[in-house]
């Protein structure tokens, strides 16, 4: 391969890791918090709005492949000011150790397609765009 052919492919193949790797290794408040509140609304349709703040870390572990083999203490680290973001918004109420999420609605932007968790109480706004032109996901036929 001539050299110069070889030193764009190099170039070529580091943009693409930086491309691909800050989706795979760095977790994102945003992401995290995405996963939280698509666990909040999972279980409240199995009944469950009743969590413990010290548990939510493994529960996200053992639940999703996004989390797997991630050390629970430390998921639960960078998790900590999303959770305090969370509370603060009202989508949890703290008390002590244990944790009450409200209703959370799946909607869908017509826009950019990202699903968004909302509670009642919050702007109807797609959290990757804020277009306002959301429907429930999946929609009803
Ligand atoms: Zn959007």
């Amino acid at each position: 391969m001539l050299p110069q052919l070889a030193y764009i492919s190099y170039k070529i193949a580091i943009s693409f890791l930086f491309i691909i790797l800050p989706k795979r290794l760095v977790d994102t408040p945003r992401e995290l918090e995405w996963y939280l509140r698509d666990h909040f609304f999972r279980q409240a349709g199995k009944g469950r709005t009743q969590f413990q703040r010290s548990a939510i870390a493994g529960e996200m572990t053992s639940t999703y492949l996004r989390y797997r083999g991630y050390d629970p203490a430390k998921l639960a680290e960078s998790m900590s000011p999303v959770l305090d973001g969370l509370v603060s918004m009202q989508i949890l109420k703290q008390t002590g150790d244990d944790l009450e999420a409200a209703a959370l609605f799946r909607m869908q932007c017509s826009k950019c397609f990202y699903v968004s968790y909302l509670a009642e109480k919050e702007p109807k706004a797609c959290q990757r765009c804020s277009g306002t032109e959301l429907h429930e996901f999946p929609k009803r036929k």
